[in-house]
């Protein structure tokens, strides 16, 4: 099978005030191309942490992350900002959409900023990838003008802007009423089928329910029993 993540004895500290306290414990993760996974477990128990390995947020403080083959530990800010901006799309509870710019702007920023394709075609390129989510005739309006669940597909538009093959969520559903969220969901399960490879931390036990595959997480260790 075609490896898209693979984490190997990864741990990670924070110094605090009252010394180091490790937030992941030995974790290990492969994850193949075109899965869906969730990420469940208590609140405090690292999956943000863990997802922000993964995009190059934040880094381990020791083990190796390879994500789409390349090895991020090896990447400075500037090429991680970069190589993300290409290969992860990511989203958020809370969207961060930034609020002067249309939805439609908010969509060609990642393509201006890795430069993925050529000036006159981002637009045209941007307005398909909403009407794919439903919001083509939303393109010109401000983030605050539309709906939560509006602003989470401009979000997902958004993270599929440079067409990356993989696809990040730290509780993307979080913020929404539970209609809303089955239709985030459904949309999450159309992009699975297209071929991308999803993971999505949950709180959601009758989301998580359907998604083929749920890692567990408890104390910073990924956890088969429970
Ligand atoms: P979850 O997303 O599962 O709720 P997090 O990954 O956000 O959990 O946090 C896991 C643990 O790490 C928590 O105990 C949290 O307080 C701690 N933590 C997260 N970020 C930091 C930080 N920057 N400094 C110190 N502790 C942190
Ligand atoms: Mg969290």
């Amino acid at each position: 099978m075609d490896e898209i993540i693979r984490i190997e004895h990864l741990n990670k500290e924070y110094a605090t005030g009252a010394g180091s306290v490790r937030v992941l414990d030995d974790v290990s993760l492969n994850v193949n191309r075109g899965e869906f996974v969730a990420v469940v477990g208590p609140s405090g128990s690292g999956k943000s942490t863990l997802i922000n390995m993964l995009t190059g947020i934040d880094r381990p403080t020791s083990g190796a992350v390879q994500v789409a083959g390349t090895d991020l530990n090896a990447l400075n800010e500037n090429q991680m900002a970069r190589w993300r901006g290409r290969h992860i799309g990511v989203i958020f509870q809370f969207f961060q959409l930034l609020p002067t710019l249309t939805i439609l702007e908010n969509v060609m920023l990642p393509m201006d900023f890795c430069n993925t394709y050529p000036v006159g075609a981002r637009r045209a390129k941007a307005l398909h990838l909403l009407e794919q989510v439903g919001l083509g005739d939303q393109a010109h309006k401000l983030p605050s003008a539309v709906s939560g669940g509006q602003q989470q597909r401009a979000a997902i538009a958004r993270a599929l802007a440079n067409d990356p093959p993989l696809l990040m969520g730290d509780e993307p559903t979080g913020n929404l009423d539970s209609k809303t969220a089955a239709q985030i969901f459904a949309l999450f399960e159309d992009l699975t089928r297209q071929g991308k490879t999803l993971v999505m931390v949950t709180h959601d036990r009758e989301l998580a329910a359907r998604i083929p595959r749920v890692v567990a997480v408890q104390d910073g260790r990924i956890c088969s029993k429970c």
